[in-house]
């Protein structure tokens, strides 16, 4: 491993699309050129099912620990051909699965999530989706566990759930937001993450919100395998590719890419905990 490696905080390497990459995930996943730029990874659910694969791939991969929870475009119904998830029923499995300390060491569970709220995909079922984000609040909040936050075009909802759970932290993951609302939530103690969109042509806006927020309080992540960055756009994403994301950063805040690796993985192991779990950090 490199002084530039990093902590991916933000993967779904269950995705179907790494099958069509020869060797699929597993085939990056043992690759060393791939390992040589990732010093961990924050396999993150969006379901209970996918949840549960997310922890069989952490088992398997020392650098990799898991995020599970609901997420807001997982909850509900988008046609006639599928059904919504009932929030008492999946909230419960949640929260039996989660409140076993022992069973959360042992599946290598660093989070909540993503869970949050999604007004870009049509038809949203507002209520379903506050429900499902309130109800895994709480139970970060009853439990002491960081979430990460999926906040799509609902920042002021999003911003005003978090500030109903005072006691909770956590990431706002492939931040939108304004800079005003990224400096009020680094006030209450919380992370702001940044992926591919930084590299983005077009994203003058999201670079300048990057650059004010503190180094510390910054995360890394790719949300792979979407959002691949410059100059890998339209190629399936993964963690291999946070360099090209992290020398965007850097330079924004005046540092090297390995200062800025070095703070980053300081910032998402006081978050996660993640020296529990990843040795080497
Ligand atoms: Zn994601």
């Amino acid at each position: 491993m490199s002084d530039t490696a990093f902590i991916d905080t933000h993967a779904h390497y269950f995705d179907k699309k790494f099958d069509t990459l020869p060797g699929g995930a597993a085939g990056l996943l043992t690759d060393p050129a791939f390992l040589s730029c990732v010093r961990g990874i924050i396999h993150v659910g969006t379901n209970l099912e996918n949840s549960r694969t997310v922890v069989q791939e952490a088992a398997r991969y020392p650098f990799m620990v898991a995020a599970v929870g609901i997420h807001p475009e997982d909850c509900q119904a988008y046609d006639e051909t599928t059904v919504p998830l009932d929030p008492d029923t999946e909230l419960s499995q949640l929260e039996d699965w989660l409140s076993d300390p022992a069973a959360r060491r042992r599946d290598k569970i660093v989070a909540i999530g993503e869970i949050g709220l999604d007004n870009h995909w049509q038809p949203v079922d507002r209520e379903r989706q506050m429900a499902f984000f309130e109800g895994q609040l709480s139970l970060a909040e009853k439990l002491g566990l960081p979430v990460i936050i999926h906040d799509r075009e609902a920042h002021g909802d999003c911003f005003e759930a978090v500030l109903r759970h005072p006691a909770v932290r956590g990431v706002f993951h492939g931040y939108s937001g304004s800079a005003e609302m990224a400096r009020q939530l680094v006030d209450r103690g919380w992370y702001i993450a940044f992926g591919g969109s930084v590299t983005f042509k077009n994203a003058q806006r999201v670079r300048e919100v990057a650059a004010s927020v503190p180094p510390e309080r910054l995360l890394l992540e790719t949300d792979c395998p979407y959002m691949a960055p410059v100059p890998y756009r339209g190629q399936v994403n993964h963690s291999g590719y946070l360099p090209a994301i992290a020398r965007v950063v850097a330079d924004l805040h005046g540092m090297t890419v390995a200062e800025l690796a070095e703070v980053t993985t300081r910032g998402a192991d006081q978050l996660f905990h993640l020296r529990e779990f990843l040795t080497d950090l």
